[in-house]
């Protein structure tokens, strides 16, 4: 899939669909919404091939595969072509740029489903970590009220760790952007100070009544993070019946972590303690970092540094924090029934 096509003539989204000849849940797969996250292209690609070869049927229900769908950023292997297409996630009568086109195509791609399996990787090393949206609640910013079938398909996805919370938190940062510089200028500050600015793929599933996970299966490069997405992608079939394999027993105890805060990098000068890791726990008071003005970042309370990106944007987001809500020991994940 890496031909040679010249930028700017990237004009199409490929996607492959599967009706299992009984009804039952419409599952959409995605890779590569990030174009340098290819462990979900390669392990889709797999199952392509495992379809046609007749190796894997899909018995009732639909599944979807969207094996690139940021064919721009995966063309320049990069994360993103023109924005980053995880985030402002809608449609729009006159696009701005080749993401607001995807999502032209996208949108309607995921309204026509009903849950959503997400495949990306990270650049730093570490586990993979699953993130699921928000308990079951009535607010206005993301309602939601299939917590627990969200749940059930992020403990199939296999990873140890659950990281919950991102839009909530996200939504309070872009708050205190617009309310600290109202008056700054571009496009970038007016996005970055949008709650919707943080709407991403699953976050737009939820708001159009369906439900999803973003499975983060490794780092960039590493041949066991297609695995990951192999495992995670059967598992999700078999969860939902749409495959003819039971499910998978949920084997072992799961920590879940909240994401609670997030701290934007105000000066180019500002600086980290040490090289952060995601999720390398701290201290309450523990300097995570220091500002340009000396003044040290410390931490809230015990807890988890989580996305450090030390070369964050002045007036963009530097590190989240987060807490840990819960470790799920095997006996209470019985509880978790879709
Ligand atoms: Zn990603």
């Amino acid at each position: 899939m890496n031909n040679v096509t010249p930028i700017q003539t990237q004009t199409q989204l490929r996607s492959h669909t599967f009706h299992g000849l009984a009804p039952g849940p419409r599952l959409l797969v995605l890779g590569a919404v990030h174009g340098n996250e290819t462990c979900g292209t390669q392990a889709i690609m797999q199952l392509l091939q495992e379809l046609d070869q007749g190796q894997l049927a899909i018995q009732r229900g639909t599944v979807t595969f969207v094996p690139v769908t940021n064919p721009l950023a995966y063309q320049l292997k990069q994360r993103s072509g023109e924005r980053n297409l995880n985030r402002n996630m809608a449609t729009c009568g006159i696009p701005q740029d080749f993401e607001d086109r995807v999502a032209n195509v996208l949108c309607p791609l995921l309204d026509a489903h009903e849950v959503l399996l997400d495949l990306h990787s990270f650049h730093t090393g570490g586990a993979p970590f699953v993130m699921v949206g928000p308990q079951n609640n009535t607010g206005t910013l993301e309602p939601f009220g299939r917590a627990a079938q969200e749940m059930q398909l992020a403990l199939h996805t296999g990873p140890y760790r659950i990281v919950e919370g991102w839009l909530d938190t996200y939504a309070r940062g872009a708050q205190r952007r617009a309310e600290t510089a109202p008056t700054a200028g571009g496009r970038t500050h007016a996005l970055v100070s949008n709650p919707n600015y943080g709407v991403g793929t699953t976050e737009y599933m939820r708001s159009r009544g369906g439900y999803g996970v973003t499975l983060e299966c490794g780092q960039h490069d590493d041949p066991q993070a297609v695995v990951v997405a192999r495992q995670a992608i059967l598992h999700t079939l078999a969860l939902l019946g749409l495959s003819a394999s039971p499910p998978a027993p949920v084997p072992m105890g799961r920590e879940i972590l909240q994401l609670v805060e997030v701290t934007d990098r105000e000066h180019a000068a500002d600086s980290f303690s040490r090289e952060w890791c995601s999720f390398d726990a701290v201290k309450c008071g523990e300097v995570i970092g220091t500002r340009h003005s000396g003044v040290a970042v410390t931490a809230p309370a015990d807890g988890f540094v989580v996305f450090p990106n030390p070369r964050g944007e002045v007036g963009q987001e530097w590190f989240y924090f987060a807490r840990r809500r819960a470790n799920l020991p095997p006996a209470d994940l019985q509880t978790f029934k879709p």
